[in-house]
């Protein structure tokens, strides 16, 4: 994490060169050998940083400028009219919100399911891609991923996993046999809630350069700024993701040892809770003190929201996901008591 696309500085250079801002690049001659000439194509800021993620995804990379950019990458060129795709219904809303608009327009038959191994196996015959996100949002189950690659590959499906929730710190799906592993950077992987941006992660030279075509012809490209803020923040994602996931347990353990808490469930850094009422979650968010209301997650300061109030995901009127920061453990699970002993 800490050395991540940064071998081999020069004397007298940075640890981490700064973000270059640049349209065009000074080019003369013939452009065929050169990498920088214009940047929609190609920037160092971005190089670096797709490095250091290839570093940790196994795999070549490229960013863009959202985990959804990211994911459209992936998605809109690798399908065509006829094609099956396998995806959950449950996960990022982004994902379904693509098979139903622009790749249900296009001819691109989807198959939502429920976010299980068996669902998976099951919806892969005829299948041209599947679309696996683990673990699971929001109920933070975990899926076999070299079981589902495995298991397509007698298909004749790709396989693409969504490592957002992860990150390449804690699940590799590459190594897992996946084609690409494809991620928001917005969450855990920069971690201070300041910025935007995706990548997709592959092994495949031809993946690669289509994906590469995709970006410059659509132009969903990364900020320098954004690119270079992010690789800065990747030094301190094991310390981040370590204390955040110690902070989850907590407050995990303290939820469970309630009677007005229905459901706790677990995942690194998230834990997903249920209280008796929308109303009751609404209250509850309203007097905590250092729980942020928020939607999204990964940062180091601590949030929380009621899932419903999106109407994207099918959960109870009282669920609550809380993404757990860099806090001290007991203010967290203090301010959390005292917010329910107020509403209860
Ligand atoms: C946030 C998120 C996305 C979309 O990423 P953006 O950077 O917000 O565009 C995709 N997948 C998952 C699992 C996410 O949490």
């Amino acid at each position: 994490m800490v050395h991540a696309g940064l071998r081999g500085g020069e004397d007298e250079t940075p640890f981490l060169p700064g973000p270059t801002f640049a349209a065009p690049y000074h080019l003369r001659g013939d452009p065929a050998a050169r990498t920088y000439g214009y940047g929609r194509y190609a920037n160092p800021t971005w190089s670096a940083y797709e490095q250091a993620l290839g570093e940790l995804e196994e795999g070549d990379v490229l960013t863009f400028a959202s985990g959804m950019a990211a994911v459209s990458a992936a998605l809109l060129p690798a399908l065509t009219a006829g094609d099956v795709l396998v995806l959950p219904h449950d996960g990022y809303p982004g994902v379904r919100n693509l098979a139903r608009g622009p790749l249900a327009s296009a001819g691109v038959e989807r198959r939502e399911i429920p976010s299980t191994l068996e669902a998976f196996l099951a919806a892969l015959p005829g299948a041209t891609g599947v679309w696996v996100e683990t673990p699971t949002n929001p109920r933070l189950d975990v899926i076999d991923v070299a079981r589902i690659v495995e298991a397509a590959r007698e298909h004749g499906a790709w396989v693409a996993v969504d490592n957002t929730l992860a990150t390449p710190l804690r699940q590799r799906p590459l190594a897992l046999g996946a084609d690409l592993s494809v991620a928001s950077a917005s969450k855990h992987l920069t971690g201070h809630s300041d910025l935007v941006l995706g990548y997709v992660a592959t092994r495949d030279p031809d993946r690669l350069a289509a994906l590469t075509r995709w970006r410059g012809d659509t132009g969903g490209i990364p900020g320098p700024m954004e690119t270079w803020l992010a690789h800065r923040s990747l030094a301190t994602l094991d310390v981040r993701l370590g204390r955040q996931e110690e902070n989850a347990a907590a407050i995990a353990a303290a939820l469970r040892g309630r009677d007005d808490v229905l459901e706790v469930l677990t995942g690194g850094t998230l834990v997903s809770f249920t209280v008796e009422s929308a109303a009751r979650a609404e209250a509850l968010l309203g007097a905590c003190e250092l729980v942020a209301e928020a939607t999204s997650f990964g940062g180091v300061h601590t949030s929380a929201e009621r899932r419903g109030r999106w109407n994207t995901d099918d959960v109870a009127d009282g669920f609550i996901r809380l993404s757990a920061g860099i806090e001290d453990a007991a203010d967290l699970v203090a301010d959390l008591a005292a917010a329910l002993d107020a509403t209860a």
